[in-house]
């Protein structure tokens, strides 16, 4: 399998390895850090990595990566981090892996450290900025401000990793003006991708005391879909691929409120298909037969098909259509809606 070459096309395979909070000196408002499983050590990454590949299906033909994932990567104690990156080299030397990515906090990246990812074969960083309000930010005791944030993006894209960014909607002090803010300024950093949790509240966090104490009301899920929607649409227009939305199910998470869905990404999706199909409605009348892409039927009808059974609507699939689109059956161009037609309608 060894040192195969990526196709276009093929989904890549991310080998996530969890290195828990170890490279955490901080506790966020929102943090459960139990939540953390205990860290994988260095020693371990090796065949942890060459299992799950060899699960994959054809792996020789797809792009692979080994990710850090559950901490901040670059706050790991220097021979620990060295002991990472070392294991992680031998995998990249063998064509194990093409690469390797991590997330970490803003605050803990420097130009000496980037220049020490690249060497060990980073390709990606991810960054936790949560919020471009350092209000939020301060509500939510980061412990970092928007400047770390801004700065730290500078230094990944020009040390030419690719610069991931993750936002939480319904922090703090967060209001619509305050969270679209931050969409804009994240759209200025240019990421290559980014990852949108909703914040939810879990248990024997220091949020979950603020929640107990009327101090702090969650989101609830509609407004969180919305929120999510609008950055989905803006980020991926700004050619920022998202990677996920909402917080991936782990039987972990002790969640006490708030916006958790198992399927909260495929709510989002399929929010936006509702919208395209109502602004149809309005400009057609509501006796519409709706064509889509086939991948884009499951997000057309709904979850649990409410789309379909609310605005009763008929549909066909065109494998011709573009990803995305929403067109009348018959239509001229005047009878299609694309998803950046519906950004001014969910906020
Ligand atoms: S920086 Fe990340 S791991 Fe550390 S306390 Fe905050 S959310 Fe938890």
């Amino acid at each position: 399998m060894q040192g195969g070459i990526a196709i276009a096309g093929l989904s890549p395979i991310i080998v996530p390895v969890f290195v828990s909070n170890i490279g955490c000196p901080h506790r966020c408002l929102f943090c459960d850090q139990r939540q953390f499983s205990d860290p994988v050590p260095p020693e371990d990454v090796s065949g942890i990595v060459r299992n799950f590949i060899a699960s994959c299906s054809i792996p020789d033909k797809r792009r692979r990566l080994l990710a850090f994932y559950g901490g901040s990567f670059t706050g790991i104690a220097q021979d620990l981090l060295e002991e990472y990156l070392y294991e992680s080299s031998l995998l990249l030397q063998e064509g194990v892996i093409h690469g390797i990515k991590a997330s970490t906090r803003p605050d803990m990246v420097s130009p000496e450290i980037l220049s020490r990812l690249k060497e060990a074969g980073f390709v990606e960083l991810e960054i936790g900025a949560q919020s471009m309000d350092d209000r939020v930010l301060n509500a939510s005791e980061r412990g970092h401000s928007v400047e770390h944030t801004t700065r730290a993006s500078g230094l990944i894209k020009a040390s030419g990793i690719k610069l991931g960014i993750q936002i939480m909607p319904g922090l703090p002090g967060e209001d619509r003006e305050s969270f679209k803010n931050t969409v804009d300024a994240v759209v200025r950093l240019d990421p290559d991708c980014a990852r949108i949790y909703p914040t939810v509240v879990m248990q024997g966090t220091g949020l979950f005391k603020l929640y107990k104490e009327g101090g702090y009301v969650p989101l609830d899920l509609d407004e969180a879909v919305s929120r999510s929607l609008y950055a989905y649409i803006r980020f991926t227009q700004a050619g920022c691929k998202v990677l996920r939305m909402g917080l991936p199910p782990s039987h972990r998470l002790k969640v006490a409120n708030g916006p958790y869905h198992e399927s909260f990404g495929f709510l989002v999706k399929a929010k936006a298909y509702r919208i395209m199909v109502k602004k149809l409605m309005q400009s057609a009348g509501s006796d519409i037969h709706i064509l889509v892409h086939p991948k884009d039927v499951s997000e057309l009808l709904g979850y649990r098909r409410n789309n379909i059974e609310e605005l009763c609507f008929s549909y066909s699939f065109d494998k011709d259509m573009p990803r995305g689109y929403v067109q009348l059956k018959g239509a001229t161009e005047r009878g299609c809606i694309q998803l950046k037609d519906i950004i001014e309608y969910i906020l």
